[in-house]
């Protein structure tokens, strides 16, 4: 493994460290995307997924409420592995509601979470303009080929 380090060191300890306050302050001060050792760490040991949101009383897929043979459960659309592994993302985003959707146990759940290039497309749709340099090139590559914001969304808040 290859992992330049040198452009993740900090300039100062904490103070110029620029929080955002747009998201609820958990762990990551409402970080989208970690820092390089975050994720080095995360990357041994994936962090633990915990889902605060509260269920939607139908699914979020298919319209249709739950049954006791489908119930309806929440789940990430972008996944811990792409989320985490492959785009840098804190785990605090993830259980976020932004990221989290309510569907059936069964089928539905599997066409909520999104593969990585469906992930790069809803990160530009929520602003990103640059994933983290820590991360592979083949991510950096893929990143710059799906280049196709929504065009409503391009210049949206972030
Ligand atoms: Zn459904």
């Amino acid at each position: 493994m290859r992992i330049s380090l040198i452009i993740v060191r900090r300039l100062g300890t904490h103070g110029n460290h620029k929080m955002s306050r747009v998201q609820r302050t958990v762990g990551f001060g409402g970080r989208m995307f970690l820092d390089g050792p975050e994720w080095l760490t995360y990357c041994k040991r994936k962090p633990v997924r915990y889902i605060r949101t509260s269920k939607a009383a139908v699914c979020q897929v298919c319209g249709l409420p739950g049954s006791s043979e489908n119930p309806l459960q929440n789940a990430h659309i972008i996944g811990f592995d792409v989320g985490v592994i492959d785009l840098g993302m804190t785990p605090d985003f993830l259980d976020s509601e932004k990221n989290i959707v309510t569907a059936h146990r069964r089928t539905c759940n599997k066409q909520s979470e999104l593969d990585l290039k469906g992930s790069m497309g809803r990160l530009r749709n929520l602003g990103v303009k640059e994933l983290p340099r820590y991360l592979q090139a083949a991510i950096q590559e893929a990143w710059g080929a799906a280049v196709e914001p929504c065009p409503a969304r391009e210049r949206g808040a972030m």
